[in-house]
């Protein structure tokens, strides 16, 4: 079966960079969420950096028209019997995972693959909510998805060696780098960088240095391009929270306990650029 539409399922900021993506790519996209405004808001996004793609000449106003044209809405994952292939990009919790994933399962057609972008969450459980387990894999995106390119491709313990070769044509067919990865707590790119996120958040929390000093540290004497906690801002500290938990839950290892103020501004809804405060303000 050929991969001509897709749906994605999330319309935030993960899932919005992949619809993106994938329309600039030539595929049918349906932009999934759980309601028409949050669509709304994606679209808004999308609209808004392929503006700025088509002001520094990387794309033409036809590429800008037909990429807004191949997205279309959809509130109902019933939608999903009309696609190709699903990438779920929905909040990282396994409850609503497994919800949308019976569902998908439910609708999709026989041989349809059902990715997760999910961050940390285990494949080998998420395709246990569905009858097929084989056609479930991860397809983990960076963020901003249309600039980073690499896709970390994780098999599931069931996931077959077809489905593998498939993601990774279409992981290459949107312009990206798959790296397969094997299915543990936090899979390669997590386990190494929600550590360190973690142990800047302790620094703060400590008393060892501002936020600002230890982005410092980090872009000045490691050379990385954004400080970890400029970094954690992006990301979404709910998210980040969220990832650590699964580290800690998954190796039952307490060197992977989240930080204590990570917990608290998550609770007082500080979650970083998108609710417009976390670390720094963005008001
Ligand atoms: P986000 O909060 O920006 O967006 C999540 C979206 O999912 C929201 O629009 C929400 O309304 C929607 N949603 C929730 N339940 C739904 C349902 N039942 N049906 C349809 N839509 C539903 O989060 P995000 O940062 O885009 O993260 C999405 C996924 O991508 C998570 O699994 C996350 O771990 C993963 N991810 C995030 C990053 C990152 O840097 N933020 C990077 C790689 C992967």
């Amino acid at each position: 079966m050929e991969i001509k539409k897709i749906m994605v399922v999330g319309a935030g900021q993960m899932g919005s960079g992949i619809a993106q993506v994938a329309a600039q790519s030539g595929l049918q996209v349906l932009l999934n969420d759980m309601k028409p405004e949050f669509i709304d808001k994606g679209m808004a996004g999308i609209a808004k950096n392929l503006g700025r793609a088509l002001e520094k000449g990387k794309i033409s106003a036809d590429q800008q028209q037909a990429a807004l044209a191949s997205i279309s809405p959809s509130t109902r994952l019933a939608d999903a019997a009309s696609v190709d292939l699903v990438i779920e990009a929905a909040t990282e919790n396994m409850d609503i995972k497994a919800q949308i994933f019976r569902a998908l399962d439910e609708a999709a057609g026989p041989g349809v693959i059902l990715a997760t972008n999910t961050s940390s969450l285990p494949i080998t459980e998420v395709a246990a909510f569905t009858r097929r387990p084989e056609l479930v894999i991860g397809m983990h995106f960076m963020n901003p998805v249309p600039v980073m390119p690499l896709v970390e491709v994780i098999r599931g313990i069931a996931t077959s060696d077809e489905t593998y070769t498939r993601v990774r044509a279409l992981s290459l067919a949107m312009g990206k780098t798959p790296v397969e990865v094997n299915d543990f707590p936090g899979f390669v790119s997590n386990r190494v960088l929600m550590p360190m996120i973690n142990e800047a958040i302790y620094c703060i929390y400590e008393g060892v240095a501002t936020a600002e000093s230890i982005d410092q540290v980090m872009k000045l004497g490691m050379n990385h391009p954004m400080g970890p906690l400029t970094l954690a801002d992006f990301i979404g500290l709910d998210t980040c929270l969220a990832i650590m938990e699964v580290l800690h839950e998954g190796f039952g290892d307490s060197k992977y306990r989240p930080c204590p103020l990570l917990r608290k501004m998550v609770k007082a809804g500080w979650l970083g650029r998108k609710s417009g405060k976390g670390f720094y303000d963005y008001a």
